[in-house]
């Protein structure tokens, strides 16, 4: 089973993907971690998505491709959940083709709908962990000595993820990512759930969307 998650910056589709990745064991593949790791090399390409992404702006649509397939090659998984790509209708163009590609299809599309104030909370409060990769907030989460539950790791707050940056993110989200959302609407593949409320609740709706009830 392969799905996409779509929606605005910080609406918890890193937080939803890595619950699904543990309940039905598929792979998350989120193209962010994915940037935020390529900005940690000491390299000019390092330099420049460093710099794209601490502005809340897209990295270009082949150099995506090209990193996504990169990233796919070296998979043996069930499925995959693809959190954060495609941002484009490009790239999602580019994503059906690779699907074809591979003989693969995407089965659902996922929109997490949340308002702008929400997901500005959940940035401004998002810590997380380099280690392990869970995610936490600082409003709503029971946080002890600022380290991950699950690994001991200090956790680090993200560049991006201050009001300004946010704000930046969200405007590029509402050019170049919503328009994602009407074409996999269009196709009839597109899913909406809530994302106000707690994780456990969202998450369980996410299940009703996959299982089909
Ligand atoms: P995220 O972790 O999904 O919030 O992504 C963090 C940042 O990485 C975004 O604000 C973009 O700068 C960049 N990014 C992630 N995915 C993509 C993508 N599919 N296309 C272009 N840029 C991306």
């Amino acid at each position: 089973m392969n799905l996409i998650f779509v929606a605005p910056p910080a609406a918890g589709k890193g937080t939803q993907a890595e619950m699904l990745e543990k309940g039905y064991n598929l792979y998350h593949l989120s193209t962010g971690d994915l940037l935020r790791e390529i900005a940690n090399s000491d390299t000019e390409l390092g330099k420049e998505v460093k710099e794209l992404i601490d502005n809340g702006n897209l990295i270009n649509d082949d150099l995506m491709l090209k990193l996504l397939k990169e990233k796919i090659s070296t998979l043996n998984t069930n499925g995959i959940i693809f959190d954060g790509f495609p941002r484009t209708v490009n790239q999602a163009e580019m994503l059906n083709e690779l699907m074809e590609e591979l003989n693969q299809n995407i089965d659902k599309v996922i929109y997490l709908e949340v308002d702008k104030l929400t997901a500005l909370k959940r940035a401004t409060g998002r810590v997380t962990c380099s280690n392990c990769g869970s995610i936490y907030n600082i409003y709503f989460d029971n946080i002890v000595d600022n380290k991950c539950d699950n690994c001991g790791q200090i956790l680090t707050k993200r560049n991006d993820d201050t009001e300004e940056k946010f704000n930046n993110r969200f405007d590029t989200y509402m050019v170049n990512t919503k328009p994602v959302i009407d074409y996999y609407k269009n196709l009839n593949m597109l899913y909406t759930v809530s994302s106000i409320g707690n994780k456990n609740d969202i998450y369980n709706n996410i299940k009703k969307v996959i299982e089909g009830k």
